[in-house]
């Protein structure tokens, strides 16, 4: 069905320029094409690694501007040229996203704003370029010894360029990178703890939003055949920016429709609204405003939106069957010690939620952390693995030490966690939600997804997340929105996760809560099996019932620290233990 759509579309879209359209709808049509390629980076950038760009006009102006100067003064071709321009293009992006990436918040709309209003005054003002009155008399593109010199031909290149471009994003949403790019949107706590580098992530989404408009520029500069700075300007990206949101910034179709009904509004405006209300003027910006704000109201996801929610959605087919299974790590001898945590201490202003803990896990071994609400179970997780840095103390993992460590790179060293409120991508599959997991296992980048020469890996991937998903029992809803699922579920989502890394020790922040007896029964069989299979397991858990027939050694901590540490009957008959849980707990 979806095929079919597509097929439809690349054969009206081929046919146009055969059938007896004015040379105006042509035109337009080139437009729409030279937008989409833009905004489908945006989609991209902002829609999937929410990273909003004011500033991809700019990126368009390098492209044009680096096309329009070296065929005019150095006779280049084009097809020289456009390399030249990605690659000048691509070390503005890395520059100026290794800048900015790492800031948080609005400073990378801010930063964009300004690199936007900046190049439009350095090509206004550099004489080489021709200032303001930009570059004249650039030659058409020639392709095969054709000149692309009329909007008709011109239209079949751009269009090429077009469908592929948005192929390409659609088959890197659907990869390995597509998902870490899903995952940094969310938040890096999550992405990093699946071994995720959010901040390459997002220079990679950066960069290739920038190359995918370097493209339109340089496309841009032979269609119109001159260039100034004023499409590469401010208002452009911002209308960019209203292309994606109104078309619907999540997905890649909905560029196309984004760019085409701003493009055909915008002229219909610019010819109707003065008449409408005399004289002469931007009104058409205006509505623009207007529409933006109901959109953002009432659509936020856009134009596509409607139309995905009426399209079949289609399962992945289960093609992984006979995928080879991913290597797994040697699991430590029974009885060692995986994790050692040696009076750790963590300060927050002056509270202090971790009071120099010490507890060590075994191989093979369930570890219960138990207490009160606040007691720093959730936050000794996260000293364990590497969200928060220790105000002091050691932890070490098979013997080294790994306290300053980043939790991607402890995440390596084969720790892997659950957490106390469940973080996934709710508008992905639970399927892949569960191969977020096993990111660490994978090695396929950007250009193997868009060349599908990464499907061997994707089904290895995809068979260790079904065989995970069928461990904790949910492998019915495997093609379920992750975000339709009940809290329990999702829980159980999460566990299949973190076990998609094959991970040495595995913390669960209580995992139970939200289960129904059925689903905590089966739980616990889980955890015994996983543990009778060498793993390591620290669990923070609620329910006592269920932590008390689980594990083999308890640790109780009270306003952050260590009350006792013993066997669960030890701990069941502490008067120390029944004070602390008095009131607070059952
Ligand atoms: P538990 O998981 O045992 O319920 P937490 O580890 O979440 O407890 O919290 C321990 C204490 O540290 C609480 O008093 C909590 O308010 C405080 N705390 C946790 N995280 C932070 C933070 N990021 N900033 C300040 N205080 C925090
Ligand atoms: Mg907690």
């Amino acid at each position: 069905m979806r095929r079919a759509f597509l097929l439809a579309f690349v054969v009206a879209l081929a046919a146009m320029p055969l059938l007896p359209v004015p040379e105006f709808w042509i035109t337009q049509a080139n437009y729409i094409g030279l937008y989409t390629l833009v905004v489908i980076g945006l989609v991209l950038l902002t829609g999937i690694a929410g990273l909003t760009s004011f500033g991809q006009a700019a990126f368009v102006g390098l492209g044009a501007y680096t096309a329009a100067f070296l065929t005019l003064k150095y006779g280049m071709s084009p097809w020289l040229t456009v390399w030249f321009g990605l690659a000048f293009t691509a070390v503005a992006a890395l520059i100026l996203g290794w800048i900015t990436l790492r800031m948080s918040g609005h400073y990378l709309p801010l930063a964009t704003i300004a690199w936007g209003l900046s190049l439009f005054y350095l090509l206004g003002n550099i004489d080489a370029l021709g200032k303001y009155d930009g570059l004249l008399g650039i030659p058409a593109i020639r392709f095969f010894g054709i000149e692309l010199n009329t909007g008709r031909s011109f239209y079949y290149l751009l269009w090429i360029i077009v469908v592929l471009a948005a192929i390409g994003v659609t088959r890197l949403l659907d990869s390995r990178t597509g998902r870490a790019l899903r995952a940094v949107k969310g938040g890096a706590t999550m992405a990093e703890a699946m071994g995720i580098d959010t901040y390459r992530t997002k220079v990679t989404a950066f960069v290739i939003a920038a190359l995918l408009a370097s493209v339109s520029g340089w496309l841009f500069a032979h269609f119109q055949r001159t260039v100034n700075p004023s499409p590469f300007g401010l208002k452009m990206g911002i209308e960019y920016l209203f292309m994606a949101v109104l078309g619907g910034v999540g997905h890649v179709w909905g560029a196309l429709v984004g760019a085409g009904v701003v493009k055909i509004l915008e002229d219909q405006l610019q010819v109707w609204l003065p008449k409408l209300l005399g004289g002469s003027g931007n009104y058409e910006v205006i509505v623009f405003g207007i529409v933006l704000v109901l959109v953002l109201q009432y659509a936020r996801d856009g134009i596509w939106a409607f139309v995905e929610a009426r399209l079949p959605r289609r399962d992945r087919a289960v093609d992984w069957a006979d995928a080879p299974a991913l290597p797994e790590r040697a699991r430590p001898p029974h009885g060692e010690v995986v994790l050692d945590v040696k009076a750790v201490r963590k300060e927050f202003g002056g509270l202090v939620a971790v009071n120099d803990v010490s507890f060590s896990v075994r191989a093979g071994e369930i570890l219960g952390l138990i207490g009160p609400n606040g007691a720093g179970k959730s936050t000794t997780f996260n000293l364990v693995t590497g969200v928060l840095p220790a105000t002091r103390g050691e932890v070490r993992l098979m013997g080294e030490r790994i306290e300053g460590l980043t939790s991607r790179a402890i995440a390596r060293r084969g720790v892997s966690r659950t957490f106390q409120h469940v973080k996934m991508i709710p508008a992905m599959t639970v399927l892949e939600n569960v191969a977020l997991g096993a990111h660490l296992r994978g090695a396929r980048g950007v250009a193997a997804a868009m060349l599908r020469v990464d499907r061997a890996e994707e089904r290895r991937l995809f068979k260790e997340a079904e065989k995970q998903l069928r461990r904790i029992g949910m492998e019915a809803s495997m093609h379920e929105l992750a975000g339709n699922l009940a809290l329990g579920p999702q829980r159980l989502m999460e566990i299949a996760r973190a076990l998609c890394a094959d991970p040495t020790l595995l913390l669960l922040d209580e995992p139970a809560a939200g289960l129904r007896l059925k689903e905590k029964q089966a739980l616990a069989a889980t955890l015994r099996q996983l543990r009778g299979e060498g793993l390591s397991i620290l669990l923070v858990e609620h329910d006592m019932d269920l932590v008390m027939g689980l594990v083999d050694r308890v640790v109780v901590m009270e306003f952050g620290t260590r009350l006792i540490e013993g066997t669960p009957e030890e701990v069941q008959a502490s008067p120390a233990v029944r004070a602390a849980y008095l009131g607070t707990e059952h």
